[in-house]
């Protein structure tokens, strides 16, 4: 039989049949697969083709099952063509910046990915749900809280699903920790450490070190690994928390955060200690509870994590992509209606702690106190 390929294909369909709603049939990189699903693969377009994109989601995306890669956006012409050739994605589906928005004409996108620096996120997962599009936003949600609410604001009125690109929360380690904590492997939780952090020396002029590009410095982009595992590792939204900031550094890191520690109190008096650095290497949980502890080290890099446990049991399941999980967690969630494990809200509730150790440092480490209730928690 002779072999189609996917751009040709895509191209015979011009006649009103959505091209993700037939890719399934095709025997491609991208739409293949061993996959036992036999629904409508989702068409995925990146936005944005740096190295997130390049190093991680793209070749997550050629295993994915529920999901593939169908869309490119980018303001490098250059970049456009390298992908279309190296994904066979076709002309149609490749947008730069500027005529993004007649991706909404598109029925070969289903979901568009933002990982674009910070503070692009708001206005291009805006636009892609204006689009009709289902959204996955990359970490951190957005610059600030005003800005996470718009996202979802525009979600919920074009009704389509966001997701953050929150890859732990579908992988089986960071799982394994939320089923300890749920059924109390080891009695009730006492005690949590969370440090995610690593030693940046390269580009001053990179857009992390840039606070109108990122928001801020280690917090926002490592931080957010911290905040997370101390939250699942109690099972538990903090009531309040007391921060400071630490800057060994000050001419490489001119505008955004260097190290920060802070202090959590959740409910039930659990205590939470956490660090992030963008001048230290850290990557590690640790959870202390009444009758044992266990931890993950590494807890947050792209794996294969390790974890062990006070009775002598390795943590240990067989490494998987965990943004190939994370997609098809995404997909599943909008094909079937399986839980969405990393919605919105858990992106805006990081951001109000995220404020709150902000506001906390400026005002020489007060205690702020958090009102989240269970927000965020799956
Ligand atoms: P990157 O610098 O490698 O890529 C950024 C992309 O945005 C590039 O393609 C660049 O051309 C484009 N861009 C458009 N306008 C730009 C501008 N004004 N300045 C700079 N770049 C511009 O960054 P990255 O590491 O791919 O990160 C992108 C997003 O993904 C960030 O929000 C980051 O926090 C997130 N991220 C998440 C993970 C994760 O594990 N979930 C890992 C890495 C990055």
């Amino acid at each position: 039989m002779k072999k189609v390929s996917r751009r040709k294909f895509s191209q015979s369909l011009i006649k009103g049949i959505g091209v993700a709603s037939l890719a399934t049939t095709l025997p491609t990189a991208c739409a293949a697969g061993n996959s036992p699903y036999d629904g409508k693969k989702l068409g995925v377009a990146l936005v944005g083709l740096g190295s997130y994109s390049t190093g991680q989601l793209a070749p997550a995306l050629m295993d994915t099952q529920y999901c593939y890669l169908s869309g490119i956006v980018t303001g490098t012409p250059e970049k456009a063509k390298i992908w279309s050739e190296k994904y066979d994605i076709p002309e149609e589906n490749i947008y730069n910046y500027k005529n993004f928005d007649a991706i909404a004409e598109n029925d070969a996108i289903d979901i568009v990915y933002v990982v674009l620096p910070n503070s692009m996120h708001a206005d291009f997962c805006i636009r892609a749900a204006r689009a009709g599009k289902h959204v996955i936003c990359e970490k951190p949600m957005a610059m600030n809280v005003e800005e996470c609410d718009a996202i979802m604001a525009a979600c919920k009125k074009a009704n389509v699903k966001l997701g953050m690109g929150y890859r732990l929360q579908s992988e089986p380690y960071t799982q394994e920790v939320k089923r300890m904590v749920r059924e109390k492997t080891f009695g009730d939780i006492r005690y949590v450490q969370a440090e995610a952090g690593y030693f940046s020396r390269s580009n001053p002029d990179q857009w992390r070190l840039d606070k109108s590009l990122s928001g801020g410095g280690a917090l926002v982009n490592m931080g957010v690994y911290a905040i997370q595992s101390a939250i699942y590792g109690t099972g538990e939204n903090p009531i309040s928390v007391a921060a400071q900031e630490f800057s060994t550094r000050p001419e490489y890191f001119k505008g955004t955060d260097e190290s920060i520690t802070a202090q959590f109190e959740f409910p039930g008096g659990i205590i939470g200690n956490i660090f992030t650095s963008h001048n230290v290497t850290a990557n590690r949980m640790y959870v202390n509870a009444e009758r044992g502890w266990f931890e993950l080290h590494p807890a947050n890099s792209y794996g294969p994590l390790k974890g062990r446990r006070s009775d002598g049991t390795e943590i240990k399941f067989p490494h998987e992509s965990q943004q190939k999980l994370q997609m098809d967690d995404f997909a599943r969630h909008i094909a079937e209606g399986t839980v969405n494990r990393a919605p919105g809200e858990m992106g805006k509730r990081d951001m109000i702690i995220v404020e709150a150790i902000y506001k906390s440092i400026r005002e020489g480490g007060k205690t702020i106190p958090l009102d989240l209730g269970r927000m965020g928690i799956v």
